[in-house]
């Protein structure tokens, strides 16, 4: 819904003022100089409320000012300055509020006014009131009416309950002072007591007594109970509405800011721990991945969403990283409640206290479960599930790099199954692929945790034994054929396997590396197979 606002005003840079400061584009301003001009628009749109320059008056009389206000359109009158006369002239006319425009804090505050009655507009406000005295209410209805809002009068406390009861979106609340069916101060307290109204404003307000220690003892009271305002009747417009706006400008911030701050507890995985690591904050798109709600994270050390595939030094790291005030990234592993895992994108860093302390550390993460899970299988044979040969030049090249700055020893065994093309031709391939899977299998248990096998291609592996020596491999690769050796392979039984294992040497490229292995393996074969060669 677009809220149309009529500008007479000869200031030609007001409007392009006004569309800058408040950036919502549902104001639309429509400039109308002359009273031909305003009539023609009066007669064809629907007017939101109006801009109107009370110098006008200067081209054609009051006539222009008397019109918009006869069509019974909110208006705010503009002034350059504001003398005796100009003021006793606008106060004599129901009009919303004036404004000095020619410097930039009334511009402000015309703004403020102008998303003031978008907010306020239709908006229900409760008056409490004694029936014995409306009189002293009228300035304050009449003042409610002018920005907009919708009163609703109640003559005394129980019937102001009846009304709270059956009205759901009472925002505003005016507690007369001298209601005389009960105490304003205590229904004050009340509503205040109810959740419901944790963000409902209470006005409350006495007639300008004579006696300013019973005043001052009334406000105190008032204050004391909740109330945001205390104000004297008849009402000074220019406060009440200078402190209305601004507290409006409070909560559209604080609602900005709930908007904000719920979107991302939704969507964000986000957990805070203190100095300890122990959790005092998680949102709910953290709850929800890791399977625990708020109430079982919270209080529990940071360590429940440890995977035990993550090592430890990656965790000293990262610790390291962030007490010394740094912000950390990398990608974990993290545990489900279930058991299962997710795999996160993280950024761990301090927040700081206000004497710029650090008092805990903040996570921020991204799934990345899909991602690490193409990746895993792009690194796997998808029929052994081992690591495929992609994987091994990535293992062997980060061994190669080591190797080439500490002199760390590793190793390799090239594996070649015996006569394999027996088993394709006497039983089938899917025997043959069955053959493969257990073959895969007996090796995987014989290497150490700290090997890993490869499938080279069709029936040959490849294991790499980082940290070891010649004799090492030597004896690994041996311990590996005795096993194949003695396994009975379902449907075939006995089947046989040859080695060739070789250590890297100063000197060697990658190339140079695999070859001495594949011609071990080689000799291997052709010295009759079934036996493990060392080059
Ligand atoms: P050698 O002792 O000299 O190694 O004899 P071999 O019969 O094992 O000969 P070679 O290593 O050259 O033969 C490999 C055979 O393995 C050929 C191919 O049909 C078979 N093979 C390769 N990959 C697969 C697979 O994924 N499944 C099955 N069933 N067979 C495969
Ligand atoms: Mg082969
Ligand atoms: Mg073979």
């Amino acid at each position: 819904m677009t809220h149309k606002i009529l500008v007479s005003d000869d200031d030609i840079k007001l409007v392009a003022f006004l569309q800058e400061r408040i950036k919502d584009r549902r104001f639309q301003f429509i400039l109308a100089l002359s009273l031909e001009q305003v009539i023609e628009q009066l007669e064809n749109e629907d007017f939101f409320a109006a801009i109107v320059d009370f110098n006008v008056e200067d081209r054609c009389g009051k006539k222009l000012f008397e019109y918009i206000l006869e069509k019974k359109i909110p208006t705010i009158v503009t002034l350059d300055e504001l003398t005796l006369e100009a003021y006793d002239q606008i106060t004599n006319y129901s009009i919303i509020d004036y404004v000095i425009d020619n410097n930039y804090a009334g511009k402000y505050y015309l703004a403020d006014l102008l998303q003031g009655l978008e907010y306020f507009n239709n908006k229900k406000v409760l008056i409490c009131y004694d029936n014995k005295s409306p009189q002293k209410l009228h300035s304050l209805v009449q003042t409610f009416h002018s920005l907009l809002f919708e009163p609703m009068l109640a003559t005394s406390i129980k019937e102001a309950k009846s009304i709270l009861g059956k009205e759901d979106f009472i925002k505003l609340i005016y507690i007369d002072a001298d209601l005389k069916d009960g105490k304003g101060v205590d229904f004050c307290r009340e509503i205040k007591e109810n959740i419901k109204y944790k963000d409902t404003l209470i006005f409350a307000g006495a007639q300008n007594k004579t006696n300013l220690i019973q005043i001052k003892e009334l406000r105190g009271k008032f204050y004391k109970s909740g109330v945001v305002n205390f104000i004297s009747l008849p009402v000074d417009k220019e406060e009440f509405n200078t402190n209305l706006l601004s507290m409006m400008k409070i909560i559209k911030q604080k609602n900005r800011l709930d908007t904000y701050v719920e979107t991302v507890d939704k969507y964000v995985l986000i957990s805070i721990t203190n100095l300890k690591g122990i959790i005092v904050y998680a949102s709910d798109a953290f709850c929800k991945i890791s399977g625990y709600s708020k109430e079982e994270l919270i209080g529990k050390s940071h360590n429940i969403i440890r995977h035990p595939d993550m090592s430890s030094s990656l965790y000293k790291e990262l610790w390291e990283t962030i007490q010394l005030g740094k912000v950390w990234s990398g990608e974990i592993k993290n545990k489900k409640k279930n058991g299962e895992y997710y795999w996160v994108s993280a950024k761990v860093e301090p927040i700081y206290d206000s004497v710029g302390e650090i008092m805990g550390y903040q996570s921020i993460r991204f799934d990345i479960t899909d991602k690490k899970l193409v990746e895993e299988l792009s690194l796997k044979d998808s029929l052994l599930g081992i690591y495929n040969r992609r994987k091994f030049t990535e293992i062997l090249n980060y061994q190669f790099t080591i190797w080439n700055r500490f002199k760390n020893e590793f190793s390799i065994i090239f594996i070649d199954i015996d006569d394999f093309k027996v088993v394709n031709d006497l039983y089938g391939h899917s025997v043959g692929d069955r053959v493969l899977m257990e073959f895969s299998s007996v090796v995987s248990k014989a290497i150490r945790d700290v090997d890993s096998i490869c499938r080279w291609g069709g029936e040959e592996f490849v294991v790499i034994c980082p940290y070891t020596d010649l004799n090492g491999a030597q004896n690994l690769a041996e311990k590996i054929r005795k096993e194949i050796e003695e396994n009975e392979f379902d449907i075939i039984g006995e089947k046989t396997a040859s080695f060739g294992v070789t250590t890297i040497k100063s000197g060697d490229t990658i190339e140079s590396f695999i070859d001495r292995a594949d011609n071990a393996l080689y000799k291997a074969k052709t010295a009759g197979k079934n036996r493990v060669v060392t080059f």
